[in-house]
This record gives structure tokens, C-alpha cells and sequence, in this order.
């Protein structure tokens, strides 16, 4: 079955769209963390960063590119701001379709924002 991810990215169901390449998509988080948090997505469906292989180098690569420019169009790039990729239980991965969150927009503190 198609994750919640897939679905937004397919149009099926609503996202706020940021931004879309031809190998991930943005989209701002249902319940935001800070004034912009933003997941980033591979098109392609890959569960946890556990099942990575090499053919995903560019799309997960493309996920940093990305961000850059995503944090520019927001306007934080210059503050800064984190990335995080949550793997698993004990990452607290709620959605198994690889994303890597843009937080920012207000200053973090140290390594952890919830
Ligand atoms: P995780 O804990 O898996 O790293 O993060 C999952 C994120 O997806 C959470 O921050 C959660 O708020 C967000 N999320 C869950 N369901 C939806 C949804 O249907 N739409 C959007 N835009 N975000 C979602």
C-alpha cells in the first residue's frame, strides 16, 4: 500500500507543496515543530534509511540540494536551521517513507527539537 507520502506526492490527497523535482518533493508538515518545518521527500517509496541501496544516491543526495533551496525560498538559510532524518523505533519514525525534515525559523537549542 502507497504511504501517506506517496499519496501527497501523487496528488491523491492534500499537501502543501513547496517544491518538486523529478526525484523528491516538499511539503510543510501537518503539525510543525517551529515557524517552518518542512519534509523533504524522495519520489521513490523507501521505507527507513535501513533498505538505502546505492541506486538512491541521487535522489537522497538531491534531498540536501533541496533543502538549500528550500531554506533560501523561506528566507531562514541565512539563520540557519537543522535536518534531521528519524530511522525506526528508537528514531521515533512515524511515516516509513524516507524523509529528512527542514526546521528552522527560530533557534533550535542543542541537537534535539522535541
Ligand atoms: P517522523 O516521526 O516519521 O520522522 O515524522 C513524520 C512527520 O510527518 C511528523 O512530523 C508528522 O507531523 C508528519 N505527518 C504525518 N502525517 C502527515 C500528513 O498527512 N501530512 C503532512 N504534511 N505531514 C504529516
Amino acid at each position: 500500500m502507497a504511504s501517506i507520502f506517496s499519496k501527497i506526492i501523487a496528488g491523491e490527497i492534500p499537501g502543501d507543496i513547496v517544491y518538486r523535482d523529478e526525484l523528491v518533493t516538499a511539503f510543510r508538515d501537518i503539525n510543525p515543530q517551529a515557524p517552518t518545518h518542512i519534509l523533504i521527500v524522495p519520489n521513490k517509496e523507501i521505507p527507513t534509511v535501513n533498505e538505502v541501496t546505492e541506486a538512491d544516491e541521487a535522489a537522497l543526495g538531491r534531498l540536501i540540494v533541496a533543502a538549500k533551496k528550500i531554506a533560501e525560498q523561506e528566507g531562514i538559510a541565512e539563520n540557519g536551521y537543522r535536518l534531521i532524518v528519524n530511522c525506526g523505533k528508537h528514531g521515533h519514525q512515524d511515516v516509513f517513507h524516507i524523509h529528512m525534515h527542514l526546521v528552522g525559523g527560530r533557534p533550535l537549542g542543542p541537537m534535539l527539537y522535541r
